[in-house]
């Protein structure tokens, strides 16, 4: 039964299908993106909580929506993946003149980003499939998530980086006890060179926008997102929130390869296949799924939102330049994929600046959140959807804070004044109040 539920691979461009044992990364027709097919017949019509495993306080439980035989990793940080918070931001809500906003903080993923979420799928298939060394390309984040799952579960694993990656990305991927190499060129160039690698040495390649599991880790928070949303509804003060009840969740997320947001959108269209999203028609519901997902680049970093405005799924490579190292990318690998996730949910894209990116940074910080500069992006962006009109009072919001700002103190102290050095006495304190 459970052997069952992996049944394949589809390419995302030319919907040819392939069995698990025929491919293992992208189409070998057109490099499309692979995505993965499941068996779903089990789970039809069953509402949410009856298949959840509700104990689990991990992304384990969706297991039964996960191309895997088995959760593993207990008692390790392997097995702590996910299941981050979600808090209701109040105070910014106001300032935005939002009626209802919530951030969920996947830096409190253990290697303190979203890419855990890849990284253990990844890591649990590289097992599955007896694979001893697993290997990425990274701009820091992948490959820190990468390095500490295998870590946890005893796995090697090789990391090629731009040796301009910001030291504390560097340092959790010495410590996790990867092999670590630094590539003297940028994150594109460590993409090709981990590829190729990976085919003359017989890696596991986790590469975003590659490797098809990716995306199925990725999509778990949005199978959280949903079950946190309709746990939400069902509570009576939903009703006093002063969100429209009609309208649909509207997602903020930060986007570079376009693997975060393409595997929010398969998560989404999985429970819209189940039955426990909408699943409307797309040319005539303006928002299908029930929720609505918003990608934001860096104007420095645009290759897909520049996809997304010009209509077209043709993405260009830019040459990206962004404090947001993270989704600094020239030629996105998952471009396709992204460009529909937003198109297909009703969402859409939004620019910001490195300046918009570095004051999100310092209003998280206000209520007690500290993103790394692509973490604040979303927030960033969902402000600039607010001036353009695309988000109104009462619709529901929660934007991602995607990584940890302790991730790069270098970006973060940009963000903020610095403090002043005073003599150790109260005369010095006084002369700083009132404050
Ligand atoms: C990787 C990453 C992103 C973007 O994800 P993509 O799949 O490349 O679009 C956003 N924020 C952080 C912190 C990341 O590490
Ligand atoms: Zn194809």
């Amino acid at each position: 039964m459970v052997k069952d539920r992996f049944l394949g691979y589809q390419c995302s461009l030319c919907s040819a299908q392939y069995s698990p044992q025929e491919v293992t990364y992208t189409c070998p027709k057109d490099g499309g993106n692979l995505d993965v097919i499941l068996n779903l017949e089990g789970l039809k019509g069953k509402n949410l909580f009856e298949w959840v495993n509700s104990e689990e306080s991990s992304l384990w439980r969706y297991l039964p929506l996960l191309p895997l035989q088995e959760s593993m990793g207990e008692g390790t940080p392997f097995r702590a993946v996910g299941w981050t918070p979600v808090y209701r931001a109040t105070r910014l809500a106001e300032d935005l003149n939002l009626n209802a906003l919530w951030i969920k903080d996947e830096s409190r993923n253990p290697s303190a980003s979203f890419k855990d979420r890849a990284s253990s799928v990844v890591v649990a298939r590289a097992r599955e499939i007896g694979a001893e060394v697993v290997v990425t390309a990274s701009t820091g984040n992948a490959g820190a998530a990468l390095a500490c799952m295998a870590a946890a579960l005893g796995q090697k694993a090789v990391i090629f980086a731009p040796k301009t990656a910001p030291p504390a990305k560097i340092a959790q991927l010495l410590i996790f006890g990867a092999k670590v190499l630094l590539v003297d060129g940028n994150y594109d160039q460590a993409f090709d060179l981990s590829v190729e690698a990976s085919k003359t040495f017989g890696w596991y390649c986790r590469n975003t926008g590659y490797n098809p599991f990716t995306a199925e880790g990725k999509k778990t928070a949005a199978l959280e997102i949903a079950e946190w949303w309709l746990t939400l509804r069902k509570q009576t003060e939903f009703g006093k929130l002063g969100v429209h009840p009609q309208k649909p969740l509207s997602i903020f997320v930060s986007v570079g390869d376009g693997n975060i947001i393409s595997g929010l959108h398969k998560g989404c269209k999985d429970l819209a296949a189940i039955g426990v999203l909408p699943g409307e028609n797309v040319e005539t519901s303006n928002a299908p799924l029930g929720v609505r997902i918003f990608g934001v680049q860096s104007q420095g970093s645009a290759a897909v939102a520049n996809a997304y405005f010009a209509n077209t799924e043709k993405i260009t490579p830019v040459s990206a330049s962004t404090i947001a190292d993270s989704i600094s990318v020239d030629l996105p690998r998952d471009g396709v994929r992204a460009v529909r996730a937003a198109r297909q949910s009703g969402g859409a894209y939004v620019l910001v600046s490195d300046q918009q990116i570095l004051e999100a940074i310092a209003e998280l910080g206000k209520i007690g959140i500290f993103a790394e500069p692509a973490g604040a992006t979303a927030y960033a962006g969902l402000k600039k959807a607010i001036q353009s009109g695309l988000i109104e009072r009462d619709d529901p919001v929660l934007v991602l804070n995607t990584g940890s700002g302790l991730k790069d103190v270098k970006a973060a102290m940009q963000a903020v004044p610095q403090a002043p050095i005073i003599e150790p006495t109260v005369e010095a304190v006084k002369n700083h109040l009132p404050f």
